[in-house]
């Protein structure tokens, strides 16, 4: 049993009130370990603690380029420690072995990217068309930014909002989700060990209604990075406006993959079962509609369901596994609602379609891959996010008709598209409204790429270069060359 600590100013300490909670192993069931229960005295140390980093000098005045070099050191220290990394996220969240030691293994990138860019943070002279005056721009950390992550790819986000935000000068305090937040603290060790001075990045564990509000209404915090549910970004969403905080969101989705009639079959069966089975169908771009040109239909299903069926349930830590345990009682219980409302709607289960209590299944909620057909894009299991191993297969006929389809939709945050005409890979990829469109491939992220929503799916980007933008606020300065100020009366 491990008995975390929070990480503030600097600091491993127990929560205020000295309260824990436990966090359990979604395969074994096991308690594993446990966590502080933060509550607002928690929040109020710790953005206390940032915004005391923030202002000082070991900080504010650092080069940037030394900033840059402790984000790379941090990187390196990531990919030290991959195996413990990610064996904390199997036994935290239950995903695979095999897909946390890729994931881990990929984050020093984020470092590495984003810390090259801490010294390349430019303002400019402009060619003001003003007499005697001199103008440039600046651009400057926010202050101290409040990062909330969803149980889903802890470490993964946790560290899309770290690495710019930190490479842009500002301070943190990291919120993990209650479900998963061990990585989170076995990250800030590495923090520690890297060198950032104390209370640049400090993490609260806790829930959100009991440390996440108090965090994101405190009037020290600039800007609140939220990776979570729809129903969580519109709260914090409101709550922001009221004091005028910058915000990004990352929000769900009910992402299509669209198949049409001359795309590699075999290579669309592999994308499309990727998309929705891989990590469960815990991803928020999970590919979790299937629209498939009518005329390869039958054909593409036979194909699909063949496929899928081999999909092995089992153990995270094996090699052999490809789909593990659900994270927490609650998604189990939604998963398995939705499975009942399209059962209801009249949607045709073609696989899986109940919970699975296998032998190799352990003592971990399962359900089984599953898949529906004669699904129409107004059904609740077509229109609402699952977050699950559950696809619905949804025919059309041409590709105005496929647009259409995947439009209809509060959602639009991914699509896939799987053809071999150029052509048509361009027009898709245009017309569908959606942050990423993968064209034969799906699932891929990039430190370099951006990564947001469409529609309800989200608010900003992560990713890319201009993420660091997200964390920087840009300042305009006059300088007077004049002899003689002009008449101050009039706006020249
Ligand atoms: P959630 O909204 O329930 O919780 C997310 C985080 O917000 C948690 O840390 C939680 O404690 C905190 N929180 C909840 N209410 C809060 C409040 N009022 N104030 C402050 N903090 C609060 O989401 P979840 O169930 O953890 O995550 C699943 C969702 O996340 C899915 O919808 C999924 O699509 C989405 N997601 C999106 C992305 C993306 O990049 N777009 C990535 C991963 C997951």
């Amino acid at each position: 049993m491990t008995n975390y600590k929070m990480y503030v100013g600097g600091e491993w300490i127990d929560a205020a009130a000295g309260e824990t909670f436990e966090t359990k192993n979604p395969y074994t069931g096991e308690t594993w370990a446990t966590l502080p229960r933060g509550r607002a005295a928690d929040a109020e140390r710790a953005v206390a603690a940032a915004k005391a980093a923030f202002n000082s000098p070991e900080w504010s005045k650092m080069k940037p380029s030394v900033r840059g070099q402790l984000l790379r050191r941090l990187g390196d220290l990531i990919a030290e420690n991959v195996e413990h990394l990610a064996a904390t996220e199997v036994a935290d969240n239950g995903k695979l072995l095999a897909e946390m030691r890729g994931q881990v293994r990929y984050l020093p990138q984020y470092f590495y990217y984003f810390g090259g860019l801490a010294d390349k943070i430019e303002g400019g002279v402009l060619p003001i068309d003003k007499a005697d005056t001199f103008t440039f721009t600046r651009y400057e950390p926010l202050g101290v930014c409040v990062a909330i992550t969803a149980w889903n790819s802890p470490l993964l986000l946790a560290v899309n909002k770290l690495a710019p935000g930190l490479a842009a000068g500002n301070t943190f305090v990291l919120k993990p989700s209650e479900f998963t937040s061990a990585s989170a603290l076995e990250l800030a060790k590495l923090v520690e060990k890297a060198g950032f001075p104390a209370g640049v990045v400090n993490v609260v564990t806790g829930f959100g209604l009991e440390v996440g509000e108090p965090l994101v209404t405190h009037p020290d915090v600039e800007k609140i990075a939220f990776t979570g549910s729809e129903y969580g970004g519109q709260k914090i969403y409101e709550s922001a406006a009221k004091n005028f905080k910058k915000v990004t969101l990352e929000l769900g989705g009910k992402s299509p993959n669209i198949v049409f009639d001359d795309a590699n079959l075999d290579n669309a069966v592999k994308g499309v079962v990727g998309g929705i089975m891989a990590a469960t169908g815990q991803t928020c771009v999970a590919g979790s509609r299937l629209l498939v040109q009518e005329s390869i239909h039958d054909e593409f299903v036979e194909k699909l369901l063949a496929f899928a069926r081999t999909a092995k349930m089992g153990d995270p830590m094996l090699p052999t596994t490809q789909v593990g345990p659900v994270t927490t009682p609650a998604q189990y219980q939604k998963i398995l609602d939705y499975i009942a409302i399209a059962k209801d709607e009249g949607a045709v289960c073609r696989l899986g379609g109940n919970p699975s209590t296998k032998p190799e299944c352990g003592n971990g909620l399962f359900v089984e891959p599953t898949i529906f057909t004669g699904v129409n894009n107004q059904m609740r299991i077509a229109r609402e996010e699952v977050f699950g191993p559950v696809l619905c297969v949804i025919p059309f006929k041409d590709e105005e008709d496929a647009i259409a389809i995947v439009n209809d939709t509060p959602y639009g945050l991914a699509a896939g598209v799987w053809t071999q005409d150029m052509r048509r890979s361009l027009v898709m990829s245009e017309r569908l409204q959606a942050g990423m469109v993968w064209v034969n491939m799906y699932r891929a992220v990039s430190y370099m790429a951006p990564f947001g929503g469409f529609k309800r799916s989200g608010v900003g980007h992560e990713n890319g270069q201009n993420a660091i933008y997200s964390y920087l606020q840009t300042k305009s300065v006059w300088i007077s060359t004049a002899l003689e100020t002009p008449d101050p009366f009039v706006l020249g």
